[in-house]
């Protein structure tokens, strides 16, 4: 039996790169019956609900989705879709590795980066309580809970440990946030003390992005709040050659939807020159979530070709291809 996907092409350069990741999943021979459901701005206006149920109704019946981006507007208009549709299904823990892809000139080339983000997804900046106390005067409130924390830590160290990995280090501001993100730290300390053989390390977040430029290969797990992940997986990005490349997958204990760290990218939409690696990548993510082990090394060694080629890359990364063109020398590599 085919395993039912809901596929979200979402908007922007969503669709581009999502019937990218598409076809080469689909080029694995792995049998999917992918549900598309629709999910922009011009959905939700018609409907006129910020997350349409026919989405959560697909993500329901197939626990599984890949996911294009879907644009939010700044300062002001419908509050996120991304943002709802996390809460929605509980997807709590928000995975994004990181790595140097051979192949790709960045600024950082001569330094191998390998680490993964742990961002938690719920809470934290992000649960849109603002409020105008009298006129010009705003809150906005900052939730940590020790459910979600630790919740997150544990996903963290448990990924460490089954990964074999060596090193977790919890990003925070906690000698200012005393007491929200001090309840972060306390958890992620908490779940630390039951995997010893895990190092543990603490950061505050603006000396540890200070060492993410100058010193990236020491960095192996992170474990952040919500919006320290957000803009530590950007920055990080911009270490490995941008946000063209850097996959990401929302995890639940029912519900897993795999997406880019990427937004909708405007600025290249319909142009065909978007780059469908983070998508693609994301998608090796589900597969393997999926325990299609073979299809997913397929995938990920024929992305790794093509970058080693040099060829058929596209503009965010240096290279002259198009969309399609990545693809089709995507697909041909596959063995
Ligand atoms: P959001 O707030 O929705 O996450 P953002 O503000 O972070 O979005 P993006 O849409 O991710 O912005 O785009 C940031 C920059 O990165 C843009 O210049 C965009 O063209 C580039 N970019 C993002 N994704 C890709 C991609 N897949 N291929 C090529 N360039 C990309």
């Amino acid at each position: 039996m085919p395993q039912k996907v809901t596929l979200i092409p979402g908007d922007g350069i969503g669709p581009e790169v999502s019937a990218a990741a598409r076809r080469a999943v689909d080029a694995t021979g792995v049998k999917i019956d992918w549900e598309i459901a629709e999910l922009n701005p011009d959905i939700m206006l018609k409907t006129g609900q910020t997350l349409p149920q026919h989405v959560v109704d697909s993500l329901e019946r197939t626990c599984i989705g890949l996911k294009g981006p879907v644009t939010t507007p700044i300062a002001g208009g419908y509050t996120s879709v991304n943002v709802a549709l996390r809460k929605r299904l509980d997807l709590y823990a928000n995975v994004r590795p990181v790595r140097s892809l051979p192949g790709v000139v960045s600024r950082f080339s001569d330094v191998k980066i390998d680490m993964v983000i742990f961002r938690e997804n719920t809470e934290d900046l992000y649960s849109g309580l603002e409020h105008e106390v009298v006129k010009d005067v705003v809150t906005s409130l900052k939730v940590i809970t020790r459910t979600a924390s630790i919740r997150i830590a544990e996903v963290a160290f448990k990924f460490a440990v089954d990964l074999g990995r060596k090193k977790v280090t919890a990003i925070h501001k906690a000698n200012i946030m005393k007491l929200a993100d001090g309840l972060f730290l306390r958890c992620c300390r908490e779940v630390a003390q039951r995997h010893p053989q895990i190092e543990y390390k603490e950061l505050i977040v603006d000396n540890a992005s200070m060492q993410l430029v100058m010193r990236p290969e020491q960095f192996d797990v992170l474990l952040l709040p919500n919006l320290y992940g957000d803009i530590v997986s950007d920055l990080a990005a911009g270490l490995v050659g941008g946000l063209g490349i850097v996959p990401g997958a929302n995890l639940g204990e029912k519900h897993a939807v795999f997406e880019a760290v990427h937004g909708s990218a405007p600025d290249i939409a319909g142009k065909g020159v978007a780059n469908p690696t983070a998508m693609m990548f994301s998608a090796v993510m589900m597969l393997i979530h999926m325990r299609e082990h073979e299809a997913a090394n397929r995938l990920q060694a024929a992305i790794e070709k093509v970058y080693s080629g040099k060829k058929n890359t596209t503009p965010d990364v240096g290279g002259s291809g198009t969309t399609t063109q990545f693809t089709d020398a995507v697909i041909a590599a596959l063995a």
